[in-house]
């Protein structure tokens, strides 16, 4: 019997949600059956595409560490959505939390960025280019490439390197890629780093943008992942000694910083920064302090410093931001596991002065 032609077919939409893990939140998603909803293949890639598609939904909170008192109900509300690359016509659907009653839940953390944007910070456009490290690693937790026992050769052959001395999980890598292209993920560049098994991906647009698709791509690492019977790690240094800490270099712009005359404003925002080292080490990610050592091209947490072409800073402004004189700055803190929804709040309140 053939199909008819107007039979509804099913479109599955993936709800995205952060949980409540400490110290570091995790990624938790569940599959929403949807009946006569267009496919996905409708809309463009990175077209917006209209929520209301979606309805909330619930969640169990007591399971993901995120029940508040009795209550135990969380709300899903879907506030980003694009393409599924794993479903042909489906959707990811990034949702924000919201406790039973209708309040903001004390792990949702976009709604921060939310508010920071809301008091001024938007006026300014500030503009995101996030660049996320990860460790593959095999299923015991051991980085790939790591011999069974012992290490592999020292650092020095590995960042964006090519061969099979050099290289492990090239079919992974590859695969990422496509499937962030798929997804309509903003995403502007790949590279493998210094560490063995290890590598990056970047992420850039509007703040807020660019916070959601940092979160929305490391889903689909991890589920890329899956795929290849490997996992991602985002740890800040995942392996202990002479080896690379995983970072998530955070590169910031105001409209006024890229325009000519901006150097002036970089610079303002370095100092303004610089007043508020602790508010900014307590959202950089859980254990800075073995990443951020003053070795391995890290500036200690104990410093704060910041200057042109200088990978040895805290904040670093690119070589051709100094010689033209506006455009962006580099802050090298952030973990690979920090929240990119708490790193843009905490520099734009920095660098917009709001409480
Ligand atoms: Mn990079
Ligand atoms: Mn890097
Ligand atoms: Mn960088």
């Amino acid at each position: 019997m053939t199909q008819a032609a107007n039979a509804p077919q099913a479109v599955f939409a993936e709800y995205v949600w952060i949980d409540g893990t400490q110290p570091t939140k995790e990624l938790r998603s569940k599959t929403k059956t949807l009946k006569g909803a267009p496919p996905s293949t409708s809309f463009a890639l990175g077209a917006q595409i209209p929520l209301d598609l979606f309805s909330e939904w619930g969640a169990d909170g007591s399971s993901t560490n995120q029940a508040e008192g009795r209550d135990s109900d969380i709300v899903l509300r879907p506030v980003r959505a694009i393409h599924d690359p794993h479903r042909e016509g489906g959707y990811l659907v990034l949702c924000e939390v919201f406790t039973g009653e209708g309040d903001l839940h004390s792990t949702n953390t976009r709604a921060e960025l939310r508010r920071v944007l809301d008091l001024g910070a938007a006026r300014e456009e500030p503009y995101i280019g996030f660049e996320q490290e990860y460790t593959l690693a095999k299923l015991d937790g051991s980085p790939l490439g790591f011999p069974v026992n012992g290490y592999p050769r020292p650092q020095g052959p590995y960042y964006c390197a090519v061969g099979a001395r050099n290289i492990t999980g090239r079919p992974f890598y590859e695969d990422f890629m496509q499937r962030t292209a798929a997804a309509g993920l903003s995403t502007t560049g790949f590279n493998w780093e210094v560490m063995p098994g290890q590598a990056e991906v970047q992420v850039a647009g509007e703040a807020l943008l660019a916070a959601d698709h940092i979160w929305l791509t490391r889903y689909v690492l991890h589920r890329t992942a899956e795929d290849h019977g490997v996992a991602v790690s985002i740890d800040a240094k995942p392996a202990k000694g002479d080896w690379n800490g995983a970072g998530m270099h955070t590169n910031f712009s105001t409209a006024k910083m890229r325009a000519p005359g901006g150097m002036a404003y970089i610079t303002a925002a370095c100092e303004a920064i610089g007043r508020n080292i602790e508010a900014h080490l307590a959202v950089y990610g859980y254990g800075y302090e073995e990443r951020l050592t003053g070795a391995h091209e890290t500036c200690s947490y104990r410093e704060f410093k910041y200057g042109v072409a200088d990978r040895t800073a805290s904040i670093r402004i690119p070589r051709s931001v100094g010689d033209k004189g506006y455009g962006y700055l580099e802050d090298r803190r952030p973990n690979a596991n920090a929240d990119p929804y708490l790193v843009a709040a905490r520099i734009l309140r920095s660098v917009c002065n709001l409480q």
